[in-house]
């Protein structure tokens, strides 16, 4: 699986490594563990996303050497890159306007990803392995793959990747391939307990302030196996919040009995509502959002949607309701 990747990073010397736009801690992660591995290869890298690095992750980054495209000198920099490594990703609806820049410069390109493949020519040659409960995975199995030493920062990056993908080893798609991650990079010096602290245990108050707002909107349908909440940009602003202190939310829900799908709508500032899935199994959160032109994975996909709040979620429940799970039993 690695020979085609390998020989594509041995053949150019400088790189852009980019992820989706609202990086989580896979998308983060995966960047900087593979950068760190580029560059011990002697390349040369930046990292560059759409959307800014969300404040709790920056631990991750202490160099602040994340960029976000668009910023001043950005766009020179990238002419500085020959090729450019796409990670936890595949299809340039999510990847935002960095990757309206990587087309138009026709950068030579490779994507390493675990999601369901929306895009079949989204690079020239793609690992998009669906098993793999985090593309930190993949970025390790890369690195082992090439026989070099793990250092610390490239592990803690790459834990941090699995243990925002798998909830902290909870979630479905948590398996022996990802424990047994954790573990060598535990044997890599990572603390887990200190890790799992910095990324899900450092919430802000705005976070705080958020969850009673957000949670007093639940709505359910099917005798309570469909449920829904929202958020929008003034219960934002009121608790002096960001969307990303909402992060976590709508798996608090789905821990109610007898809940197959979780879907909550942020009203971003634009008007536009951006709509999270989180299914129990029986629900392919996937092909529904797909069906809006957005993706993910089974258990937990996204996508946008147009305003107004209301309207989405009237849209969305609606379209729920057709699946066979929500018909009256
Ligand atoms: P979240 O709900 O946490 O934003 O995203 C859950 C999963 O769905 C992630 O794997 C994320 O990459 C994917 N996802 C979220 N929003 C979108 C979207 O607008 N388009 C696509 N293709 N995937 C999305
Ligand atoms: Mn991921």
């Amino acid at each position: 699986m690695w020979r085609a990747i390998r020989q594509f990073i041995d053949r150019h010397d400088s790189f852009v490594v980019t992820s989706h736009i609202n990086p989580d801690g896979d998308a983060i992660g995966s960047e900087l563990g593979l950068t760190y591995f580029l560059r011990q290869q002697g390349k040369s890298v930046l990292i560059m996303n759409s959307t800014e690095t969300p404040e709790v992750l920056r631990f991750l980054d202490p160099e602040d050497e994340i960029r976000v495209y668009g910023e001043p000198g950005t766009q020179k920099l990238l002419d500085s890159a020959d090729a450019a490594i796409i990670v936890d990703v595949n299809n340039w609806e999510h990847v935002g306007h960095i990757g309206r820049a990587l087309q138009a410069r026709s950068l030579p390109r490779i994507c390493i990803d675990h999601h369901q493949v929306s895009q079949e020519d989204f690079a020239d040659h793609m690992v998009s392995d669906t098993t793999a409960a985090a593309t930190g995975v993949l970025i390790l199995e890369l690195i082992r793959d090439a026989g070099v030493p793990l250092t610390l920062p490239m592990a803690e990056a790459i834990f941090a990747a699995i243990i925002t993908d798998t909830g902290t080893f909870r979630f479905s798609n948590t398996d022996a391939r990802a424990l047994r991650a954790a573990a060598d990079l535990c044997e890599a010096g990572c603390n887990p307990f200190e890790l799992h602290r910095r990324v899900f245990g450092s919430k802000t108050w705005g976070a705080g302030r958020m969850l009673g707002p957000v949670l007093s909107t639940l709505e359910s349908a099917a005798g309570g196996r469909l449920a829904w909440i929202s958020a929008t940009v003034e219960m934002v602003n009121n608790a002096g919040a960001t969307h990303d202190d909402m992060d976590g939310f709508a798996d608090l829900v789905r821990t109610i009995k007898g809940v197959e799908l979780v879907v909550f709508f942020k009203e971003m500032a634009e008007g536009e509502i951006k709509v999270s899935l989180r299914s129990n199994g029986n629900v392919d959160a996937h092909a529904l959002a797909r069906h809006f032109g957005g993706g993910g994975h089974i258990m937990a996909s996204g996508m946008r949607v147009p305003g107004p709040l209301q309207h989405a979620i009237d849209m969305v429940t609606r379209e729920c309701l057709k699946l066979s799970v929500f018909s009256s039993r």
